[in-house]
């Protein structure tokens, strides 16, 4: 029989996979001594085996639960039920992959109306021990038997205004008997069924509970979010109590060995005197900051620093510390790597390298290239003077200018429709992840830096302020208020994430400024890998960001994209509504200096690097004039009747554009655009080259699907470079390859490598074209199809591998066996994802290209690639 429990002194080789994290460091936090309360973990595998059969426990579970209660209560000297000196157990869960706050946890399970009665009489204290009965029930009831919270808060608060008590913690032990005797009857009438009083059947409800809170909305929401496999189960972790709620002489608290948003060298964080742990992470009371364990607790602070520098020494790591003193005596009950911001993780990988404590091979693998959009992120103008409302506590770096709403439901709603929002709340909790991942920015009344709101926030890298104490929050009349100030839903406010300024009105905000930590592990990438990255652009200011970014290179310049404005589109849609090829050259020959001037701008600006232009690829419903003031104006501009021009439209209209004639097409019949475009590039690169700019252009031709319609393009291309090569008196290297985006061209790979200088794989159409869909349409059903997990992801953000995957693949091999020479590239939108990247990778691409702010995560995802390849 499969072992399937752990206690946390067997030394089994703390694998993260069969623990999850959780279990894990509790284990290697015994073996090194640390001083963490006894338990025992049920493996992830457990989970697992429930969830397939039919939510029943596998064979020698419980029975080996049984042992490990034995073995729990011989290490406590304690008994699980016992009427005088009861075990008491927190059942928490804990996957592979840290998941903070998305699934459940039991406190104080053991408790009972007997056991309660034998912790009130061994610690002298009853207010304490009915507080943890309630608190038992409170988490059980909501937990394992779907008892909605507000039921419990509202019969905590009756009782409060009985007793004219404003605190729980002035809440004495009479008053907690009456809260338990009506939660005990609340639940009666909810469930028809009374609470349980046996402590093992607690026990088995518990550990069944956080099995199934694996395949809760908010754990799967979060898991389509980070990307993380629904297949891997929890582990369970079941550990004795210690109690932080005893009195003056305890506590709990969250600290991290350096501070989660700045990445400063210095322990960080919250501590609360007499509470439950639980009362620092959900916000519910305002932590005091961990310099106040230094002044209550001098020894206590002393031991708790060195234990945090063992830990952050043995696992290299920042690390986030959960602990709780009782009655004196220090207690660890969990560490794991911490969560940080983006300017965080830089800042910590360039001084964990400075310090020697890892290399920098180390320290790229540990940053998540998604988070270095944080970096990227707008701040606000400093001459912005909308009133500072209220300030709170910095918990998320960057700028949020948005429309303030009170509920996680109407974020998503207004999100959806178009607007930017920022959620305010007087504090989050799991149930509302999907509206803080559609908000731009997050603001809490209550809760500290390590509140729900603070870690979620920031590991989405959003916007967030926390603990703005003066701001009153009520949600039910959807205002909240300032002193005199009240704001309501739909107005304005804008967030300061980085100093926790909450503003009244809308200010202006600018990108921001790169780090020197940031350059510096950014530089650091370059010195791994063999893919290098280039940008997606379309003028020459795109190109510098690009290249300031650390693009070498152009991979992608979309041609049409530089008539979309009001001068230019018109000499494009006469081009487009020609109907002889002397009008169509006079239009071109309008469009031509426009072009002339803008390679020759992109040119300059990628001095020294290649770049891609691709040849006209119009879908032409984006460039067919259609409002009426549009066609009269097309038909004064080229001296037709209104009629006219809008007949022309109406033959020009297609009832599949993004599958007509669009991309190498267009030119197959009108051969006179390609021949323009090839002028205006081969000109501007001439004029470049004479000015001392290093040029490498290459010529892209979109769309094509057979090896006849590249062969035909390329002679028209080639005889025009030659045209203009004479006329110019020199001649340049200039490549000409082609999109390779339309299924079939991946399947005649070889007889088009043959002739072509590269492939760049246009995974946008690859993708719309191999799942028959429309990329313009697919966001009215893909959505549905990843909630409900047909699909994992969206295959146009992440390559689908399967199959559009598997097309690629085809494509590159015969490509590469029909000419070994060949280059290829990707510039699909997959090339600023990681997980594409990292196919690409892995299918020997010489480079990818994305739009010029994913290019730093490209970078990244491509340098991780190469280090996990060949090992660090
Ligand atoms: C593509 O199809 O992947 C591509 C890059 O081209 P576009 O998005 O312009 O069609
Ligand atoms: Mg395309």
């Amino acid at each position: 029989m499969k072992k399937l429990v752990f206690s946390f002194d067997e030394n089994t080789g703390f694998s993260k996979d069969l623990l999850g994290g959780k279990g894990a460091n509790l284990a290697k936090m015994t073996a090194l001594k640390i001083p963490v309360p006894p338990g025992f973990t049920i493996s992830t595998e457990a989970c697992r085996a429930f969830l397939e059969k039919n939510k029943k426990f596998p064979e020698g579970l419980w029975k080996s639960v049984l042992e490990s209660i034995k073995k729990l209560e011989k290490q406590t000297g304690k008994k699980f039920g016992s009427h005088t000196n009861p075990l008491l157990v927190s059942v928490r869960s804990g996957a592979a992959i840290s998941m903070p706050g998305m699934m459940d946890t039991i406190l104080n399970l053991g408790l009972n109306d007997e056991t309660v009665e034998a912790l009130a009489k061994k610690t002298n204290n009853e207010a304490f021990a009915y507080d943890s009965y309630r608190r038992f029930i409170q988490m059980f009831g909501n937990v394992v038997m779907g008892i909605e919270h507000h039921n419990f808060e509202s019969i905590i608060n009756k009782i409060k205004k009985l007793s004219k008590k404003t605190e729980d913690t002035e809440l004495d032990g009479k008053d907690w008997k009456e809260v338990i005797k009506r939660y005990k009857k609340m639940i009666e009438s909810e469930r028809g069924a009374s609470f349980p009083q046996d402590p093992f059947r607690q026990l088995e409800r518990a550990i069944r509970a956080v099995f199934d809170s694996w395949l809760i909305p908010r754990a799967i929401t979060y898991r389509r979010i980070h990307r993380i496999f629904d297949d891997l189960g929890t582990a369970v972790n079941v550990q004795a109590m210690v109690f932080g709620n005893l009195g003056k002489t305890s506590g709990t608290g969250v600290a991290f060995t350096r501070n989660p948003s700045t990445g400063e060298k210095k322990l960080f964080g919250e501590f609360l005197v007499n509470a439950q742990g639980e009362d620092v992470v959900a916000g519910i009371r305002t932590p005091e900051d961990i310099s106040k364990l230094k002044k209550e607790f001098p020894d206590l602070y002393s031991q708790f620093i060195k234990t945090a520098k063992v830990l952050e020494s043995h696992f290299r790591d920042m690390q986030d510390l959960e602990f709780t003193i009782e009655d004196g005596v220090l207690f660890l009950l969990q560490t794991r790597n911490g969560k940080r911001s983006a300017p965080a993780a830089l800042k910590i990988a360039v001084d964990m390298v400075e310090e020697k404590l890892i290399n920098k091979k180390e320290a790229l693998l540990r940053i998540e290239p998604e988070s270095l959009c944080q970096m990227l992120h707008p701040h606000i103008d400093e001459n912005c003077d909308k009133e500072v409302i209220a300030i709170g506590l910095p918990a998320s770096p960057g700028a949020a200018v948005g429309q303030v709403v009170f509920n996680a439901d109407v974020a998503h709603e207004w999100a959806e429709h178009g607007k930017t929002v920022i959620l305010v709340r007087h504090e989050t909790s799991p149930e509302d992840i999907h509206g803080m991942h559609a908000s731009k920015g997050i603001l809490t009344s209550c809760g500290g830096m390590t509140s729900h709101a603070a870690v979620v926030a920031r590991g989405m890298g959003t916007c967030c302020v926390a603990g703005a104490t003066d701001i009153v929050v009520n949600s039910k009349a959807k205002k909240f208020t300032v002193g005199k100030v009240v704001v309501k839903e739909g107005d304005y406010i804008t967030l300061d994430g980085s100093i926790g300024e909450v503003r009244l009105g809308e200010c202006e905000t600018h990108p921001p400024d790169l780090s020197d930590d940031f350059l510096e592990v950014l530089s650091w990438t370059d010195e791994y890998g063999s893919m290098y990255v280039r940008t997606n652009a379309d003028t020459p200011n795109d190109a510098l960001k690009g290249r300031e970014f650390g693009a070498k290179g152009i991979g992608l310049c979309r041609t049409e994209h530089m008539f979309f404005n009001d001068e230019r589109i018109l000499a494009m849609r006469e081009m487009i509504l020609s109907q002889s090829v002397d009008q169509r050259e006079k239009a071109l020959a309008k469009l031509l200096p426009f072009q002339r001037d803008d390679f020759k701008g992109i040119f300059e600006a990628m001095d020294g690097y290649p770049v891609t232009i691709r040849l006209l690829d119009p879908p032409l419903h984006e460039f067919l004039p259609q409002r009426n003031r549009d066609v009269e104006h097309m038909a004064e501009e080229m001296g037709m009747t209104f009629e006219a021009v809008k007949d022309l439209v109406v033959n020009l209209s297609e009832v599949n554009p993004m599958l007509g004639h669009r991309g190498c097409r267009l030119m197959m019949t009108y051969p006179e655009i390609a021949r323009m475009q090839t002028r205006a590039i081969v000109e501007a690169a001439c004029e470049a080259h004479k000015n001392g700019v290093k040029v490498f252009p290459e010529i892209m031709v979109p769309l094509i699907g057979m090896l006849s319609e590249f062969k035909y393009l390329k002679s028209v291309i080639q005889e025009t470079v030659q045209k203009v090569f004479v006329e110019q008196k020199i001649s340049i290297d200039i490549k000409i390859g082609t999109m390779i985006e339309v299924p079939r061209a991946c399947l005649v790979a070889d007889e088009i490598a043959e002739i072509a200088d590269f492939f760049s794989f246009g995974t946008n159409d690859l993708t719309q074209m191999t799942f028959g869909v429309s990329r313009d349409d697919t966001a009215k059903f893909f959505p549905d199809y990843v909630k409900n997990g047909h699909l994992q992801v969206d295959p146009f953000q992440v390559l689908d591998r399967k199959g559009v995957g598997r097309l690629i693949a085809i494509a590159v091999e015969r490509g590469r066996n029909a000419n070994p020479k060949i280059k290829i590239g990707i510039c699909g939108e997959h090339g600023g994802e990681p997980s594409s990247v990292d196919y690409f990778f892995h299918h020997d691409f010489q480079y990818v290209s994305c739009s010029p702010f994913r290019v730093p995560i490209a970078r990244m995802a491509a340098a991780q690639s190469y280090l996990r390849k060949v090992g660090n």
